[in-house]
């Protein structure tokens, strides 16, 4: 029916535009409402379609489906931290492969093991070649979307049965290997093989049991440092499985959908690879946060100047340009309106003031934005590390707010370090460095910082919020 495509088309264009909108902090909140609203116009023609042409379906169940699945939707969202975001969307992400999963198990068993006129023929046969190979890579990614997901959650979340650190056995990537073309075959001869029954459940099996054991070795082995990339990866996955989904379906808006979900997962994942300093080659196959990952240096801090509010107060009473560095430790703390609040101070006063935004700072993409845009800090103070990396050595002062890992300089120097090679903000090029944060605790890579150390570098230890509303006082009171 023509309006059921356009129907489907509409919700199409709007989930282009909605995501289109997402790519600036501005924008986002609209974007979100966009893809919504897509969604349940994609619902909606669904279920009409469904009840125009009849298909024999319950209902009553499918709508019990969805007030069950909004309501818990809807409670996640408000109830989760904005630190432990990432979680959420491994969630969303392992539950897209499992959605993916089911569906085409279960249209595998309506169409070839429930119908009788399909009886003795094998699967392609029915389904078409094109048909077998979207069913079979739709059970292979959302297979290992779903339990990679699961367990890339259980790291994040430090939940106890998921170990936190790589788990490195001899002979993994072989083992992955013989799982990943094992999958493969068993899917030739499930979908390509068979024409009884019996033996189509039984390989069928197989390769799902196969799939869903892939996922777990292929997260398992990777550190918890590494897990941004995974999630962005696995989005593209259940991205990819959805589409497959909607070639066994045949339906336009899931293969769309699912194609720009897998799209921009990859354009993420490439992203946050250059921030990391991992290759993609490097991710795809799986094997990195493993023993060559280098080794973490131990040593006690020896030379370490602690300084306070009043301190610090008095030196910035002297500058003319300051460049915060918002990290991690500013979303714990909530420091954000407060950070606001000393960037309108100094201003007054004359000082410059920009923020340093790293692409991985915090737990996930965009996490310092979000945390910047909703204190109402102008876009334009916010400044990507490439363009603002040259500013540091005209700083008078980087104040380093709950950062760590994002401003190690063993990043840029040190071989055998884990995070050698990857990207930092040069801070410890401003003429003077405060670091805001608790204790000499090291961040996520859990590796030391040589930059407290640094003679330019001042540790103002305390909780990020108290610390900025102290320096708020002091900076009143000059
Ligand atoms: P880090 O995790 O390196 O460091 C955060 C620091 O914040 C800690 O050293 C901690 O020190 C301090 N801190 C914690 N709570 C507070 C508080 N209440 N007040 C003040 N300080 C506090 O953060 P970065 O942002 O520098 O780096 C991000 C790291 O997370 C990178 O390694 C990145 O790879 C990883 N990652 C990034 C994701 C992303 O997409 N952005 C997702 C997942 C991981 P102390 O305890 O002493 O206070």
């Amino acid at each position: 029916m023509t309006w059921i495509h356009l129907s489907y088309m509409l919700a199409s264009v709007i989930f282009i535009l909605g995501i289109k909108r997402l790519s600036s902090v501005k924008t986002a909140r609209q974007g979100n409402i966009m893809a919504s609203v897509a969604m349940l116009i994609a619902i909606a023609t669904t279920l009409i379609e469904l009840r125009l042409f009849q298909t024999p379906f319950d209902f009553g169940l499918i709508i019990i489906g969805i007030i069950v699945g909004t309501a818990i939707g809807a409670w996640m969202a408000l109830k989760v931290e904005m630190t432990e975001m990432p979680q959420m969307v491994a969630m969303f992400n392992g539950l897209g492969g499992g959605a993916s999963l089911l569906v085409a198990l279960s249209y595998f068993w309506e169409k070839l093991l429930e119908s009788p006129a399909n009886a003795n023929l094998a699967p392609y046969q029915v389904l078409g070649t094109d048909g077998a190979i979207s069913m079979l890579l739709s059970i292979l990614i959302g297979g290992v979307t779903l339990t990679g997901s699961v367990i890339a959650y259980g790291k994040l979340q430090g939940v106890k049965w998921v170990p936190d650190k790589p788990v490195l056995f001899p002979g993994r990537h072989a083992l992955n290997a013989a799982l990943f073309f094992g999958s493969f075959g068993l899917g030739y001869l499930t979908f390509f093989g068979s024409t009884s029954s019996a033996s189509m459940i039984i390989f069928l099996l197989l390769m799902s049991i196969v799939c869903l054991i892939l996922g777990v070795l292929l997260v398992v082995s990777i550190g918890g440092a590494d897990m941004p990339v995974v999630i962005s990866l696995l989005n593209s996955y259940s991205g990819l499985a959805a589409a497959m989904t909607g070639f066994i379906i045949s339906n336009n808006v899931l293969i769309i959908s699912g194609s720009l979900v897998g799209a921009s997962g990859i354009i993420l994942t490439n992203i946050m690879c250059k921030a990391m300093n991992r290759s993609l080659t490097n991710v795809l196959f799986g094997g990195f946060g493993g023993e060559d990952s280098g080794s973490a240096d131990n040593r006690e801090y020896s030379s370490i100047k602690s300084t306070g509010a009043e301190e610090v107060a008095m030196v910035l009473d002297a500058c003319t340009s300051v460049i915060v560095v918002p990290g991690y430790g500013m979303a714990v703390a909530q420091a954000q309106h407060a950070v606001r609040e000393l960037g309108d101070l100094l201003q007054k006063r004359g000082c410059s003031v920009k923020y340093a935004i790293h692409p991985v700072a915090g737990r996930m993409p965009g996490h310092m934005n979000v945390l910047l845009a909703e204190a109402s800090i102008p876009y334009e103070q916010l400044v990507e590390m490439d363009d603002i990396n040259s500013e540091f050595k005209n700083t008078d002062m980087a104040i380093i707010l709950g950062a760590n890992d994002v401003v190690n300089p063993d990043a840029l120097d040190k071989k055998d370090s884990p995070i050698y090679g990857m990207p930092i903000l040069h801070v410890h090029e401003a003429k003077s460095v405060v670091v805001i944060k608790r204790s000499l605790s090291p961040g996520f890579a859990k590796i030391r910082n040589p930059l407290f150390e640094a003679p330019n570098a001042m540790m103002f230890f305390s909780d990020g919020r108290k610390a900025i509303e102290d320096l708020v006082r002091e900076v009143k009171d000059l």
